[in-house]
């Protein structure tokens, strides 16, 4: 698995992608905790808040019954209804134009019988409170009344000593009150009394069962993490409030941190994805490359290669390799240079330059199917210098070397370059020469022969002079190569040796008359 560096490439990508993933998604769970927990904190910090406020809203109620309860003016008029018999109506008066002010739902004054007095209206509240006094020394309570949930507050009224009866006012818990209170936090508030919400913020859930487990509650398909608010003189029997905020609403927050997580993910995943693929296109642009070239050198190539700007490794590697192909390239030019010297070499006659027998062998064919094609007449010449045995024995060896290679250059002036020139061995040489006429030949050889009588060669003060007997054959209408050879070399050699007979230094052309079957295996080897 995994040998290449794509796949591995590839395997880390993915590798990168699930840990970013897995990053975010941890960073979304726990967010989903910090954040709940923070709600929480949230929730009992506002429980507190609330608690605070309407403790001091308690303690208000009461100080405002207090305040009436020292007023002697209300205290001495209290004495006169109750004790005396007086009219309620100053008592009234006083009381309204004294008190009237107070931000208070109702009052009440109770006589000691518990009657009401001054208000009988709220004979029902006189009856509450009556009831309450019975059961509790606490000045402040709450009742459930006609109106809705009240605030009580109560103090005994006495005038210089005596005891005279109660005053109680109160404090509607409307949904007025509800929404003031309700300003502090962004949940809602529930006065609950038997299990049942009695009020509440959230007016669908009034009338609904309340029972909360574990500091939350389902309300309308909504879960509410919910505090109890305590009330003064508290009892199962009494109403309770409550303070909740939605789940939902809280988590909407995690939504958002949700969808950021999510687009964080998504952009992460693409932008190491996009990386990995630039990665690979980059990697594997110039490995492929390489791997081509690496191929064609297999092949037998060696391509040119452009250079790169060195900014990685594999732009190094590609300009050693590049280097590389030069000097491989460099190397095979030479050895090309050397196998081209060497099969020169092979088929050059090293003393004269000319060619020798094997490029005889190897030129003809060709030569003589461009004769067949272009129906040229190709002659053969036939040259042995003349008595040469004499300039070796006179001058020496290395003169008679000088001397041949003499002739060699007075053959490379006399014949064009379409000519061919061959050494075949000792001073024999033989000259193929392509022309429209049988005479061409003739005219050639002449021309050489003269030239060579006309040019001695110069050896210290002496001239020495040579001559050669050229012998000229042609091939005639053969479908082979090689018979066409072995027939121009018979017919040249017959006239070569007809003009050593005739005297040597002359030119002579073959013909039937000169044939001689005896020497056709002598010609050819
Ligand atoms: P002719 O051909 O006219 O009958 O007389 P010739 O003296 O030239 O006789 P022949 O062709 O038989 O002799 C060839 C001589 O050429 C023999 C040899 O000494 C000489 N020779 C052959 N090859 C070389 C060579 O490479 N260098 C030198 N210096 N002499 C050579
Ligand atoms: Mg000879
Ligand atoms: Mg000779």
């Amino acid at each position: 698995m995994l040998t290449t560096y794509r796949a591995r490439l590839f395997f880390y990508t993915v590798l990168l992608i699930t840990f970013l993933v897995t990053t975010l998604a941890y960073t979304y769970i726990y967010s989903r905790d910090a954040i709940l927990e923070q709600a929480r904190y949230n929730l009992a910090n506002t429980a507190r808040l609330l608690s605070g406020n309407i403790e001091m809203e308690e303690n208000g109620l009461l100080h405002h019954a207090e305040v009436i309860r020292d007023d002697p003016r209300i205290q001495e008029y209290m004495y006169m209804v109750t004790k005396i018999g007086a009219e309620e109506e100053a008592l009234r008066r006083l009381f309204k134009r004294d008190f009237g002010w107070l931000p208070v739902e109702r009052f009440v004054f109770l006589d000691l019988n518990g009657r009401p007095r001054l208000n009988t209206k709220n004979a029902d509240l006189a009856n509450t409170v009556q009831e309450h006094m019975r059961q509790s020394q606490n000045n402040i309570f709450y009742t459930q009344g006609s109106r809705g949930l009240e605030l009580v507050a109560w103090a005994s009224i006495s005038y210089q000593g005596i005891l005279l009866g109660t005053i109680a006012i109160t404090h509607l818990l409307d949904n007025h009150w509800l929404r003031q209170h309700q300003n502090y936090s962004s949940g809602h508030l529930f006065i609950e009394k038997y299990n049942v919400v009695q009020l509440s913020s959230l007016p669908e859930s009034e009338g609904k069962t309340f029972l909360p487990r574990g500091g939350s509650i389902v309300m309308n398909d909504t879960i509410y993490q919910v505090r109890a608010i305590p009330l003064a003189g508290e009892n199962l029997s009494t109403p309770h409030l409550w303070h909740g905020i939605s789940e939902q609403e809280v988590l909407k927050q995690l939504k958002r941190h949700s969808q950021i997580i999510l687009a964080l993910a998504i952009l992460g995943s693409l932008a190491t994805l996009t990386m990995g693929l630039i990665i690979a296109r980059d990697f594997n642009r110039p490995l492929n490359q390489l791997m081509e070239i690496t191929r064609a050198v297999t092949r037998g190539a060696l391509p040119m290669m452009g250079r790169a700007v060195e900014t990685n490794e594999i732009d190094t590697l590609s300009n050693r390799f590049s280097e590389m192909l030069q000097s491989l390239r460099e190397k095979q030019e030479e050895i090309d240079r050397a196998h081209r010297r060497l099969e020169e070499s092979a088929i050059t006659d090293s003393l004269t330059g000319l060619h020798n027998r094997r490029y005889l062998k190897q030129i003809f064919p060709q030569l003589f199917a461009q004769t067949q094609r272009e129906t040229h007449c190709l002659s053969g010449l036939m040259l042995d210098l003349d008595y040469f045995k004499r300039i070796n024995d006179q001058y020496g060896h290395l003169v008679g070397d000088q001397c041949l290679a003499h002739m060699g250059e007075v053959l490379k002036e006399s014949c064009r370059a379409s000519d061919y020139i061959f050494r075949m061995g000792g001073e024999e040489f033989l000259i193929l020469s392509l022309s429209d006429t049988t005479q061409g030949g003739k005219i050639l050889a002449e021309k050489i022969r003269d030239t060579l009588a006309k040019n001695p060669v110069t050896y210290k003060q002496a001239l020495i002079s040579m001559t050669t007997s050229i012998g000229i054959g042609f091939t005639e209408n053969q479908l082979d190569a090689e018979a066409a050879l072995t027939t121009l070399l018979f017919h040249a050699d017959k006239a070569l040796y007809a003009a050593k007979n005739n005297g040597r230094n002359q030119v002579i052309i073959y013909n039937t008359a000169l044939q001689d079957n005896s020497y056709l295996q002598d010609a050819t080897s």
